[in-house]
Formats: structure tokens, C-alpha cells, sequence
């Protein structure tokens, strides 16, 4: 999935990005409210952590900023104070979720998970299509019995496609969702990456599972 983390605390912001590339997103990292602005008006994000306290001005501003503009991205709100009354903002202002600093990483890796099951019509924890199963918490998948080892870009094109099993997804919007905001590389990346994917899954191509739709994209059925 697509994060944008926005956190103004440079060193907890790379651990909190690095942490979620681990988990196989796509992640870019802002550390102001104007940067924040420019991210969500460029690309279509699954899911933002917020930080409460940052240099030119409050986050829950930024958050009914969004809900204002009918963007319903997930809001994952870091508030630095235990206080009820920052929580009860943060809420109020459409976020969906919180969590109070100091926080351990697995906690912020669980919530996000939580928080993109609910993205889509209940999503299950783990997912599964024909005799494949990707487990998001446990960062597996498994062809039957047998575990295929995958790389995060490729695990992530993967969910996301398991995640809209059935509809065509566009080589545009796996980029957007699986690449962060600094690649700039070759067009066929994502085309390069599904030939791994089928290969290391032993998935049949052309009209098989992952199905390949003339210029437009591809489709996983079963
Ligand atoms: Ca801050």
C-alpha cells in the first residue's frame, strides 16, 4: 500500500518509514503541513500518519482539511500527550485512529494493518485467492503448503492485487500504490515485476490467474 508518513521529528520519522517499507509499503516522508498538502494534492494514498505537533501548524487542522475536501484516506494520528482532549481533537477532526507517543513500532505496524482492512469492504486478515495465501501480519505467502519468498515490491503488488481480486488494475494506479513518490525508472517495471510474480508462484499467465488485460493492466482471478 501507499503511506505518506508526516512527522516533523526527523529521526522518529525514518524509523517509522523504514519500519513500514519493512512491512511492504510504498512510503514517503514529509516533515511539514505545506509538504503534506503537495503529497495529497500529487497522489492517491492509502493510508497517512499523522503527527499532531508540527512546524507550521496542527495536524488536526491538515485532517479536516482532508475530510473537507471529501478525501476519506485513512488517518492514523500521532499525538504526543496522553491527553484525552488531544485525542478527542484529533478524532473529531476525521481521523480514524491514534497513537500516543512513546509507541513501539509492532503497535503502530498493527493499527496500520487494521486500518487498511477497513479501507476496503472487510477486508480478512489473511487473504486468500485459489490455493495462494498472503498473511500482511506475518509478511508470508504460501502457494498450498509451500512457502514462495518474495521480495516487498512484489509481496505488495500481490496484496494489492488480492486485495481488488477480480477488477482490473491499471499499471498507473500500481505504481501509485506500490512505488513511492522517488521512482522515476522505467514504465515496465510493473510488467517486470508480474513476470516474477507468475514465475515464483508458478501462476499461469496470458488469461490464467493473474490475467493481463490489453493496455490497460491486470486482473487476478479465482
Ligand atoms: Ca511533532
Amino acid at each position: 500500500m501507499r503511506l505518506l508518513v508526516v512527522e516533523d521529528d526527523r529521526a522518529l520519522g525514518e524509523v517509522v518509514r523504514r519500519g513500514l517499507v519493512e512491512d511492504g509499503h510504498a512510503v514517503d516522508l514529509v516533515g511539514t503541513l505545506v509538504d503534506a498538502d503537495e503529497a495529497v494534492f500529487v497522489d492517491d494514498y492509502d493510508l497517512i500518519v499523522l503527527d499532531l505537533g508540527l512546524p507550521d501548524g496542527d495536524g488536526a487542522e491538515f485532517c479536516r482539511r482532508l475530510r473537507s475536501l471529501e478525501n476519506h484516506t485513512k488517518v492514523l494520528m500521532l499525538t504526543a500527550r496522553d491527553a484525552l482532549t488531544d485525542k478527542v481533537s484529533g478524532l473529531d477532526a476525521g481521523a480514524d485512529d491514534y497513537l500516543t507517543k512513546p509507541f513501539q513500532f509492532p503497535e503502530l505496524s498493527a493499527r496500520v494493518r487494521a486500518l487498511l482492512r477497513r479501507t476496503d469492504t472487510a477486508v480478512a486478515p489473511v487473504l486468500e485467492v485459489g490455493d495462494v495465501t498472503l498473511d500482511p501480519a506475518a509478511h508470508t505467502v504460501w502457494r498450498g503448503a509451500v512457502a514462495v519468498p518474495l521480495t516487498p515490491k512484489e509481496f505488495s503488488l500481490l496484496h494489492h492485487l488480492m486485495v481488488h481480486r477480480g477488477q482490473v488494475v491499471t499499471r498507473t494506479i500500481l505504481l501509485e500504490h506500490v512505488w513511492d513518490a522517488n521512482y522515476d525508472g522505467l514504465s515496465n517495471v510493473v510488467d517486470v515485476h508480474i513476470a516474477n510474480l507468475r514465475r515464483k508462484l508458478e501462476l499461469p499467465g496470458a488469461d490464467g490467474a493473474i490475467e493481463t488485460v490489453r493496455g490497460v493492466g491486470y486482473r487476478l482471478n479465482g
